[in-house]
């Protein structure tokens, strides 16, 4: 096929906005695209010649690219910066001056989709001695022969920014309008290869039938299954039929391994590679992986060294990006708990029920340092669950997932098949008016804060819980340090306390504090007749004073909603 071809509909899809008239322009063009050619055609419509979930770019600078328009054009340089400010594009630029081209070389041939393809695939490749000369080469010749509207379309292309508004979303409409396919397989298909090049070859070549064909490739990441959210183990029995397998949900990042004998690759929930962000984890996933051949699915988490909780894991992003990725490889050493295998060998799991899929995945990982398994129960009590849920919050996760006991593994699906409870629902604002000191390990600073809500009418501070939960270390360092000055050695007249406390605190700080639950009378005697369950500190509200904390009345009126949520009458 003739890059004419391609350049020509990318200048009709970069006029029109319609979505429809877009399908129809991609749609005619993939139909009359030999199948071999199919894959390249498409990758060049979304602007590269790889897939979207490799991470690559050519690699020629801006000015570099000047220059080659300048030698195909036989213009100077500077004559390619006057336009190029008049302009501000530099693939109109070159379409420009090639237009009126100084020197025509007799012997230039029509490009093909095949040769500018295979250009810009290797202009990633070329690299060492004198890589910029010989990539400035190469995109020169490349101009030499082109037409004005295929150098403006080359130019883009090399630069990263074709600007023609076709998304992968779009391809997946066009390829079904082309071959007459259903637009949700089209979608399955894609979820699984995750490159569009393959799922329209596939059907240009055999059409829905090969589109049912299309499966998952070890190194090509699929797209993860994802979770909706439930509001108690209540609603999760009911939609899972009784009873159903609960994992702690960790709170870092989502994973999916590659082994390919030794190649180990890394991709994230958007299908990036970060194989390099990782290389910590490279030996150890390998060698967990007791098979050649497996597709894993889990998440990676970041240790604290000093309390073994697992640490926010943006803070690990950044200090891996702000110190280098060795130094934060000895200093934060992280763990990947894997909960899912999509691929043994050569046999895809995906369709099989998660009890099957687990029990596999026990049986070809053996755990180490940097490997775990999720740990998980089967539960089919709501006591039992919340027990687990709360278990969770303690050791420092964010809550369960429960998983359908027959489900497939759905790749990108977002179903009900997989519920996420998180047993936090709200928050409140409260003041902070004793502690108790910590033990073990937080020994020597508070380790839990007494927290009271205003009372509007007597003008008093109430209490409601005890919150021990939620604070990193670093936090109960910083709060101890901030609430020394406010002990006070019997309880602030305002505030009405029954409880003993290691010390007492003039009511002048809010805390954020997050719960599942609130409760009528709880097992502690709070003044305010009401108590939180599973308590979680968020943050210090600074910019709230103690007058304006939650008051009881709100807390009351909260109450009186969950309970109707609950469809319990108050
Ligand atoms: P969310 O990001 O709140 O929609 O929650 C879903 C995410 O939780 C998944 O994409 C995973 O990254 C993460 N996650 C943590 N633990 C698990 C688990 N045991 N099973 C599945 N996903 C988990």
């Amino acid at each position: 096929m003739k890059y004419l071809e391609l350049a020509q509909t990318f200048e009709k899809l970069e006029k029109t906005a319609s979505y429809l008239e877009k399908n129809k322009i991609i749609a005619d063009l993939l139909k009359k695209t030999p199948p071999q050619e199919i894959g390249k055609v498409v990758l060049l419509m979304l602007g590269r010649a790889w897939p979207t979930y490799i991470s690559k770019e050519t690699g020629v600078a801006h000015q570099q690219l000047k220059k080659a328009v300048a030698m195909a054009s036989g213009y100077e340089t500077t004559e390619v910066d006057k336009l190029m400010t008049k302009i501000g594009d530099l693939g109109e630029v070159a379409e420009q001056l090639i237009t009126k081209r100084k020197q025509v070389s007799l012997f230039a041939k029509p490009l093909t989709v095949d040769e500018v393809f295979n250009a810009i695939k290797r202009l990633p490749e070329i690299t060492g001695a004198k890589s910029t000369d010989r990539k400035l080469e190469l995109v020169a010749g490349l101009l030499t022969s082109a037409q004005p509207v295929e150098a403006k379309f080359i130019v883009r292309t090399v630069l990263g920014d074709l600007r023609i508004g076709v998304a992968e979303g779009r391809l997946r409409d066009a390829i079904a309008t082309a071959f007459g396919v259903n637009p949700e397989e089209v979608e399955h298909a894609y979820m699984l290869a995750s490159d569009y090049s393959v799922v329209a070859e596939a059907v240009a070549r055999s059409g829905a039938a090969g589109l049912k064909r299309v499966t998952v490739t070890i190194g090509h990441p699929v797209s993860p299954m994802l979770a909706q959210r439930a509001e108690s183990p209540e609603e999760i029995l009911k939609r899972m039929n009784g009873k159903a397998a609960f994992e702690i949900k960790l709170d870092g990042i989502r994973i999916q391994a590659h082994k390919n004998d030794s190649d180990v690759k890394l991709f994230t929930r958007r299908m990036e590679d970060y194989t390099n962000m990782f290389p910590d984890l490279v030996k150890p996933v390998h060698d967990a992986i007791t098979t050649p051949r497996a597709i894993v699915d889990g998440e990676l988490v970041a240790i604290n060294p000093e309390s073994g909780r697992p640490m926010p894991f943006q803070e690990v992003l950044k200090r891996r990006r702000k110190y280098g990725i060795s130094k934060a490889v000895k200093e934060i050493p992280v763990v990947l708990y894997l909960f899912d295998v999509l691929l043994v060998g050569d046999k895809v799991l995906m369709s099989k029920p998660y009890t099957e899929r687990r029990k596999t995945l026990e049986k070809i990982v053996k755990p180490n340092d940097h490997v775990q398994i999720v740990e998980q129960r089967i539960l089919g009590s709501p006591s039992e669950i919340r027990e687990f849920a709360e278990y969770a919050v303690k050791i420092g996760h964010e809550g369960l997932l429960a998983k359908d006991l027959k489900s497939p593994y759905r790749a990108g699906k977002r179903e009900f098949m997989w519920l996420k409870l998180k047993p936090t629902l709200d928050t409140v604002d409260l003041v902070v008016v004793g502690a108790l000191y910590g033990k073990g390990k937080r020994a020597g600073v508070y380790g839990s804060y007494i927290l009271a809500a205003r009372d509007a009418t007597t003008n008093t501070y109430k209490t409601i819980t005890k919150c021990g939960t939620g604070y990193s270390d670093e936090d109960l360092e910083q709060l101890t340090q901030l609430f020394k000055p406010l002990q006070i050695p019997k309880p602030h007249p305002d505030v009405e306390i029954e409880i003993e406390a290691d010390a007492y605190f003039k009511p002048e700080v809010v805390f954020e504090v997050g719960f599942e639950e609130i409760q009528r009378s709880p097992e502690e005697k709070h003044t305010s007749g009401m108590g939180l369950r599973f308590p979680r500190f968020i943050r210090i509200r600074e910019d709230k004073r103690p007058e304006e904390a939650t008051t009881i009345t709100e807390i009351e009126q909260l109450y009186r909603e969950q309970q109707q949520k609950k469809g319990k009458r108050v």
